[in-house]
């Protein structure tokens, strides 16, 4: 047999990312590939910083893509700051949370665990006394936006109470970047990373990243190497930055991916026309709505409302309804994805997002009536139309 070109069906992806890719982004992948280290390439390349500093409202100077997903930025962040025997207060309250965890330990470090309940925010009270626990810890590390239960940290806070301990913060930024807000030097935030493909909207594989002042410090005062090579900023900053180790000339260190850099500059271009502000109001005006629909049906948020996510929607699956019949009809009939339970609450959550270009009203209306009909199928009760009704209440 021959095997011929794959052509993707179109698909309206409405789960905890990807999330669908605006065509603008989808262009500028096509665009002629040039070398990484081409004069109007590296042009790009200073423009695509200043970009990642304007989402992350920051003015670090060590701010860049990282070329690979949201779980090496992960990675770059505890492999460049943690060393041997480095204790790391990590706050779990899901999935993402239990990984800087493990990262925590891969990189040598003592990892000490502040668990709060899974789809509530992280207990400040709790990381306070923790902190005071600890007085050795060099750094706290949090999920602001936890993708596997929707729950929504208060960053500002936790960072406020790791500067009164002098610990440096590092703060997983994946799904809340551009869908809620985010100050990385207004809150004091020293390490952060996050993800193309959620509320930016572009294709999967780059991680932003960003470090304070403090943090470069810390870097360079490492006794030990980077234990990753790739994920070393030292070596990084040599082709990211005229003045790194490569002495005036960017020096290659590993083979950019063009294309997606393109993609992630024309993303970071849609936010900047669109301005954050407006951009964090979206994802709230439409999950409100989304909200609203899915009430009409009796169905009920997983997070308390004011620490609910707007970008990811955790539903409780009503008892007797069969969660995987539900997610494969959407799939088949209307070629809309969303998500499935993760971990603890695989089988009793649905995780619906609204995240960049997806966060629109024809998605919130075409999903609310799509669960409708699915949820008929079901025989769960409750009157058919309201849902689409009460999200247009909202809008209107
Ligand atoms: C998606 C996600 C990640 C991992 O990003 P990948 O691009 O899948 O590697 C990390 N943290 C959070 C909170 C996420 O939602």
């Amino acid at each position: 047999m021959t095997i011929t070109s794959f052509h993707p069906p179109k698909r309206t992806l409405m789960g905890p990312g990807p999330s669908d890719v605006h065509p603008r982004i989808t262009e500028a992948l096509a665009r002629p590939t040039i070398g990484h280290l081409d004069p109007e390439f590296i042009r790009m390349m200073d423009e695509l910083k200043s970009l990642i500093q304007y989402a992350f409202k920051t003015s670090n100077r060590l701010t860049l893509p990282i070329s690979a997903p949201g779980s090496a930025g992960m990675e770059a962040c505890f492999a460049n700051l943690i060393e041997e025997g480095d204790k790391v207060i990590v706050c779990i309250n899901g999935v993402f949370g239990g990984r800087m965890k493990e990262n925590v330990i891969r990189m040598g470090g003592t990892a000490i665990t502040v668990d709060s309940h899974w789809g509530r925010a992280v207990d400040p009270k709790a990381v306070e006394e923790t902190l005071n626990a600890h007085p050795d810890a060099k750094a706290l590390a949090f999920v602001h936006a936890e993708t596997s239960t929707g729950a929504r940290s208060d960053a500002k806070t936790l960072c406020q109470l790791a500067r009164k301990h002098n610990c440096l913060t590092i703060v997983d930024t994946v799904t809340s970047l551009a869908g809620s807000e985010l100050e990385i030097d207004g809150w004091g935030v020293d390490a952060v990373y996050s993800g193309s493909q959620k509320c930016l909207s572009c294709v999967p594989g780059l991680s932003p990243i960003s470090f304070s002042e403090a943090a470069v410090e810390k870097i360079q005062a490492r006794k030990t190497p980077v234990r990753s090579w790739f994920l070393d900023m030292n070596l990084v900053m040599g082709y990211w930055f005229q003045d790194g180790r490569g002495n005036g000339k960017r020096t290659y260190h590993h083979t950019a991916p063009v294309n997606q850099l393109y993609a992630l500059h024309e993303a970071l271009c849609l936010l900047q026309e669109e301005g954050l502000d407006n951009s964090w109001q979206r994802h709230q005006l439409h999950h409100q709505a989304l909200v609203a629909g899915l009430a009409a049906m009796g169905l009920e948020m997983l997070v308390p409302e004011e620490e609910r996510l707007a970008q990811l929607n955790a539903v409780v699956i009503p008892e007797g309804v069969d969660d995987l019949a539900v997610r494969q009809q959407l799939l088949a009939e209307y070629n809309l994805e969303i998500g499935a339970g993760l971990g603890a609450f695989a089988g009793k959550v649905w995780r619906i997002g609204l995240m960049g270009y997806a966060a629109n009203q024809t998605n919130v209306l075409n999903c609310l009536s799509a669960l409708e009909s699915a949820l008929l199928r079901q025989g769960h009760r409750f009157t058919p139309g309201e849902a689409v009704k009460a999200a247009i209440s909202v809008y209107q």
